[in-house]
């Protein structure tokens, strides 16, 4: 018989258009890949928000694995918060996770569904971002989730305002300033996020097309 959790979890899939399998997303002995904090970070931009069900289910599984690692839980309302970032087409705020968690828990459990308490959200996200599995873009008061998931690193993020397409860069070559900050001035750098707003390369070649 399946549990509370699972039942809560199969309806947040269910909900989603391209919701991703409950038996595979939550079976750990499906095969991975290597851990991603292990895979060599790639400077190139990745869509943010077009992940696959299958990366969906192998970074679930390696957010697991790393939580284990560092002997720190990955609960339930962690991994369901994890999810929703994943399969999501747009980046999540606080609120719309909170939306989110409470239609699944109405579906299931009907008029005595207890409430999502909202500082219990921001406690998980303060988690995920501490584990460096999502990040925060504060221009759009919103989470995407990390395109190679490691401890620390210097994320550009490239917002298209007119498809609203997000693709992050990571490790930029030449990213001087965040090494500068740290070496010379002495800073130290708890998170870096820069967000750097225009049209992406779908966008300009429309334009040009049309011109
Ligand atoms: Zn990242
Ligand atoms: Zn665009």
């Amino acid at each position: 018989m399946a549990t509370h959790n699972e039942v809560a979890m199969a309806t947040i899939a269910k909900n989603k258009a391209a919701a991703l399998e409950p038996d595979l997303a939550y079976d750990d002995s499906h095969p991975s890949l290597a851990p991603l904090s292990e895979q060599k970070p790639s400077t190139h931009a990745h869509d943010v928000l077009c992940i696959s069900a299958n990366d969906i289910a192998t970074r679930l599984h390696t957010a697991q694995q790393q939580c284990q690692r560092k002997g720190v839980r990955f609960t339930t309302l962690r991994r369901t918060v994890y999810q929703l970032i994943l399969q999501s087409d747009k980046p999540m705020g606080a609120y719309d996770l909170v939306q989110s968690l409470q239609a699944a828990r109405l579906q299931e459990q009907g008029a005595k569904a207890k409430m999502v308490a909202p500082p219990t959200i921001y406690r998980t996200l303060d988690f995920l971002l501490q584990l460096g599995l999502i990040h925060q873009l504060t221009s759009l008061n919103a989470f995407v989730p990390c395109c190679h998931p490691r401890d620390q690193h210097n994320a550009v993020f490239l917002l298209c305002r007119l498809c609203h397409r997000v693709q992050e860069c990571s490790d930029l070559p030449g990213y001087e300033v965040s090494k500068y900050v740290n070496n010379d001035l002495g800073f130290r750098i708890e998170k870096s996020v820069m967000e750097l707003t225009g049209r992406c390369q779908s966008c300009v070649a429309s334009t040009i097309d049309k011109s």
